[in-house]
Order: C-alpha cells, then sequence, then structure tokens
C-alpha cells in the first residue's frame, strides 16, 4: 500500500491547489509548529489544511522534520493512518492537505469518558498495533504515538496523524524528540534509539486508556523522565490480569524483552493473550463496529474539536537563500 511517488510540483500543476482555492473555516487544533484549520474547496469537499511558517521552522531547526513529514506521508496509504491529498507553499508557509478526521481527537473522547474499557482500549490499540506493523515494515519510526495525535473518522475508526517527528530509521537515530510522558528511557539516555520507541509508547498508551491517567505523571518534564528511568507503574486495582502484563511487556527497558522489538515483531503483540478472541482481519476490514461513533451532524462539522483562540499571522518573511528547502512543497 505504498503509493508511486506523488510529486508534490505535479500536484500542484495538476489540480491547480493554492490556498486561495479554499475556504477556511475553523482552527481545529495546533501543534508546536503548525496550526490546522478545516476548509472547503469550491466542490464543497472538506479538508484539513495543515500550515507551518518557513520562518518558524527555520528558526526551531525543523527543516529536515518538515521535509521527512512530507516525504513519509506522501509514501503512506494505510486506512489507519490520516491520507496526505497534497501540499504546496506560498511566500510565507507550507501547507499539507488533508483528509479531514472528523472524529476528533481520541484525547477528547479519553478525558470525556473518563477512562475506556478493556474492549475499547482494544480496538483503539489493536488499530494503533496495525498501523505501527504497516509503518514498521517501511523502516519508518512514528515516535510521537500518544492520545493527541490519533484521531477518529467519522466511523469512529483510527487516523493517526502529526508525522512531524516521524523519520525513516532502518537501525537507530538520536534526535530527542516525543512529547515527555510517551518518551522511551532509551531517548532519555540519548543511546540512540528506534523502532522499539513506538512500542513503549503503546503501552503508555493502553495504560492511560485503561487508567484515565498516563503510568508515569509529574509536572514537570524532568519529573517525568525520573519516573520513566525508575520504572515503578502502579496499576489500579480494575486492570485485567493480561492488561498488566501486556504493559509491563511494553514498557520494559530492556530492548531485547521488550514486546514488539522481538524477532516476530508486531505479530507477537497480536498474538498477546490480552488480544485473544480478537479478529484481525475484521479490524483491518473496518468491519468491527468502533466502540465510539462520533456523532456528527454533517461533513463540515467540528463539535468534536476544541475552541481555539484567533491567531496574530506570522508575516515573517523567509531569506531567499532557503527557498530551495521548500520547493517540493
Ligand atoms: P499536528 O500539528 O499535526 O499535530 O495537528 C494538531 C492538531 O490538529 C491535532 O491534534 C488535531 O486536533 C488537528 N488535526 C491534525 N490533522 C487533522 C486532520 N487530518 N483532521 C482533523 N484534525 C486534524
Amino acid at each position: 500500500m505504498v503509493k508511486g511517488d506523488p510529486s508534490i510540483t505535479n500536484g500542484v500543476q495538476r489540480y491547480g491547489v493554492t490556498v486561495n482555492g479554499f475556504v477556511r473555516l475553523k482552527t481545529l487544533g495546533t501543534g508546536s509548529f503548525s496550526r490546522v484549520y478545516l476548509v472547503k474547496n469550491q466542490k464543497q469537499n472538506y479538508y484539513a489544511l495543515k500550515r507551518l511558517s518557513k520562518a518558524h521552522i527555520i528558526k526551531n531547526k525543523q527543516i529536515d522534520h518538515t521535509l521527512s513529514e512530507r516525504a513519509i506521508l506522501s509514501r503512506i496509504e494505510f486506512p489507519f493512518i490520516v491520507n496526505l491529498v497534497c501540499t504546496f507553499n506560498d511566500e510565507l508557509n507550507v501547507y499539507f492537505l488533508m483528509e479531514y478526521a472528523i472524529g476528533g481527537e481520541l484525547f477528547t473522547h479519553l478525558r470525556r469518558a473518563g477512562r475506556f474499557s478493556n474492549e475499547m482500549a482494544k480496538f483503539y490499540s489493536g488499530q494503533i498495533t496495525l498501523a505501527l506493523e504497516h509503518l514498521h515494515g517501511l523502516d519508518i519510526v512514528y515516535r510521537d504515538l500518544k492520545p493527541e495525535n490519533i484521531l477518529l473518522d467519522y466511523q469512529g475508526n483510527v487516523k493517526i496523524a502529526d508525522f512531524g517527528f516521524a523519520k525513516v530509521v532502518p537501525d537507530r537515530t538520536w534526535t530527542f524528540c516525543g512529547t515527555a510522558e510517551y518518551i522511551a528511557p532509551e531517548i532519555i539516555k540519548s543511546q540512540g534509539h528506534g523502532k522499539a520507541v513506538d512500542w513503549w509508547a503503546l503501552g503508555v498508551l493502553i495504560f492511560e486508556m485503561l487508567a484515565g491517567h498516563p503510568p508515569f505523571y509529574h509536572e514537570d518534564p524532568l519529573g517525568i523522565y525520573q519516573l520513566i528511568l525508575a520504572g515503578k507503574i502502579n496499576f489500579p486495582p480494575h486492570f485485567a490480569p493480561q492488561a498488566v502484563d501486556i504493559v509491563k511487556r511494553f514498557l520494559t527497558a530492556d530492548l531485547s524483552k521488550r514486546l514488539g522489538n522481538l524477532q516476530h515483531g508486531a505479530l507477537q503483540v497480536k498474538s498477546h493473550p490480552w488480544f485473544d478472541g480478537f479478529n484481525w482481519n475484521d479490524l483491518l476490514a473496518k468491519q468491527i463496529r468502533p466502540p465510539i461513533v462520533p456523532f456528527i451532524s454533517g461533513l463540515g462539522d467540528t463539535r468534536n474539536f476544541d475552541e481555539y483562540p484567533d491567531e496574530i499571522p506570522q508575516q515573517e518573511k523567509v531569506p531567499t537563500e532557503y527557498d530551495a528547502y521548500f520547493e517540493c512543497f
């Protein structure tokens, strides 16, 4: 399911896509370097448009991450990963035009529910496991798994978004990145890291879905890192024994013992007893009814997203020597 190579420059010529072709309706979310809008084109089709300021990218040394996000997203086509339509740029910004995941962030649904049942957590972690299996098969490490980046489509199936930290890593890489609560110990220790960090993060996510809070929590990131390195997990009493087991196996500091990072990779994750009786083929074919079916009244509905205050637009010009970096958009 790898797309050819939809050259984005061709994409722009083919579709004539520029930011002027869209009506901007509402902010759906913000990232450290981005703002994502719901937009509508002249044919009344809705999309999510992610905008990143070129000046901001340069200042924060994010050129490589932005290019990598574009290169990776344009290669991937998978049911549980947000689909990129095309990218383009203008004088000040680069843009990613994506399918609109109308169901909102899993984070919102989790906070609303307090915590998820075992069946709900299995459904979401099952679809995420399939997505990670697909990415890792392409030597792509995702590196930012957390409930804010897991979106739902209109049916309630998972759509993973934000590939800003994703990277092609056949072996190991050293950049410190991720979100404190979800960071694996090998990243904190700067030991070099690879695909196993995504399985660690899935362990954190399963815990958070079942408990309603992450396993390592402190107000201060340094405090969080200390807790992660200490590796002590307090399991709430309502956790099923198989759930405790799968979380412990993912949250194993020793890479040679971490579930997902063993000889049979994702296959071993899928055959863990927590998933007993789970039909993986039905899950992939979207034949299992999602536990949350988002309520929507139309294709442009934004009720599943938070409200964001208006922004002060970035008008900072970009030195021309950087133009070449953004040519591919
Ligand atoms: P990002 O900068 O990619 O992390 O996106 C920031 C936020 O924008 C996400 O947490 C979502 O709330 C929202 N968002 C990103 N991509 C989409 C999408 N394709 N559909 C709907 N919302 C999105």
